[in-house]
């Protein structure tokens, strides 16, 4: 028979666990493995609370094994390193987000692109290189493979950072693949939430024109007088959307749920990209002439590798960029879920795990 959660491994580890569909956390007692030679112990101070986190506990992509301890914005400290760890060293602040392991060895790897990996290992809901199911930040500390750990710049917030970790490479990664960063040029950002308010931030930092795309008319003076958008068109307002036809370079859309690409394609300027990172539970229509006719694109994108996350942390810190949170405790992470469903963040749980995770 095989091993407990508990016993699998020798370190003993405290998280909270969804147990099945109803996405409801509580208390979990697992393990993680002994510290390897490349591997980093992080002591989690800080996890945030991404949509995905949400999607996996409730099982809306159908692939989630139960338990499940969701959470990959991880900000901690390193507690321990192996004898090949030449990165980094106990005390030193560090962060872990969407991945924890890859093969190392295929092309997407050798490009830094890790990510695209067809054997990477994601934080959590995926398996440790021994095959045990893995488990992520909501929980008092994580072992590491040193490649799969960042650092984390002094002059940004461990809270309020954390959530760059996955919605600031989520949204960074593609700005800069898909050549959306030349200043001056019209960003629409779709959906103003965890991954779509940092958006905002790091396309102002790039000199974009940005407007937002929501569906929630009650953020429109946060977006423009807190966030620094330039403009907001609220999606369910068509005279609003009519008068921005044709006029923006490109799109990046964060929606979780399913929603008409339609309206975005046509807000596109001739030749314009519309970049999707939100994952809904079930396929988008693709409107087929508003692409043909305009030569438009449509691409997506997956986080970004360890190296672009490297990158994107350093260029935050130098444009003092971080997120805009609700610190949370760890009992309040139902509540926050309830809430993260319903659109009802500004704009990103934090659990402040350090001070709040108990039995
Ligand atoms: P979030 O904080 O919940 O933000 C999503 C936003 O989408 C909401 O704030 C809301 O913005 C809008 N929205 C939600 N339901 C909608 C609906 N029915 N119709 C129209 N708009 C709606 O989520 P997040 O953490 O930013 O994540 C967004 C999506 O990206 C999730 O699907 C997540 O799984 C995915 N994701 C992908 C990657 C990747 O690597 N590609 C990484 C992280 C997350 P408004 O109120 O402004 O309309
Ligand atoms: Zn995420």
């Amino acid at each position: 028979m095989s091993k407990s959660s508990e016993e699998e491994h020798p370190q003993k580890a405290l998280g909270w666990a969804a147990r099945d569909s109803s996405g409801t956390l509580s208390p979990f007692h697992f393990s993680r493995r002994e510290n390897g030679d490349d591997d980093v112990t992080v002591k989690i101070l800080y996890c945030g609370v991404c949509h995905s986190d949400l999607h996996t506990v409730r099982n809306d992509w159908g692939f989630t094994r139960y338990p499940v301890v969701p959470g990959h914005e991880i900000v901690g400290v390193a507690t321990k390193v192996g004898n090949n760890v030449t990165k980094f060293k106990a005390g030193d602040r560090v962060g872990v987000g969407v991945m924890v392991g890859s093969c190392k060895t295929c092309e997407c790897c050798q490009q830094d692109l890790e990510n695209y990996c067809p054997r990477v290992i994601f934080t959590y809901n995926s398996h440790n290189p021994d095959g045990t199911i893995n488990y992520g930040g909501y929980s008092d500390m994580i072992v590491v493979d040193q490649r799969y750990v960042v650092r984390f710049p002094d002059n940004l917030p461990m809270d309020a950072g954390a959530p760059l970790l996955c919605a600031g490479i989520t949204v960074y990664s593609p700005m800069k693949y898909y050549g959306m960063t030349d200043a001056g040029k019209h960003l629409g950002i779709a959906g103003l939430g965890g991954l779509g308010h940092v958006a905002v931030k790091i396309a102002k930092a790039f000199g974009l024109k940005v407007t937002v795309i929501s569906s929630s008319p009650s953020k429109e003076s946060e977006a423009i007088n807190r966030l620094g958008a330039d403009s907001f068109l609220v999606s369910s307002d068509p005279s609003k959307m009519k008068s921005a036809i044709g006029t923006m370079d490109y799109i990046i859309d964060t929606v979780s749920a399913v929603h008409p690409l339609l309206p975005l394609l046509t807000l596109l300027k001739v030749n314009g990209k519309l970049v999707t990172v939100g994952l809904p539970n079930k396929s988008l229509e693709l409107p087929i002439f508003p692409l043909v006719l305009g030569r438009k694109l449509i691409g997506g994108s997956d986080a970004g590798g360890m190296k672009e996350t490297q990158e994107m942390l350093d260029f935050c810190a130098k444009h003092n960029i971080s997120a805009d949170i609700e610190l949370i405790r760890m009992d309040d992470i139902n509540t926050a879920m309830e809430r993260l469903a319903k659109s009802d963040v500004r704009y990103r749980f934090v659990i402040d795990v350090a001070n709040s995770l108990s039995q």
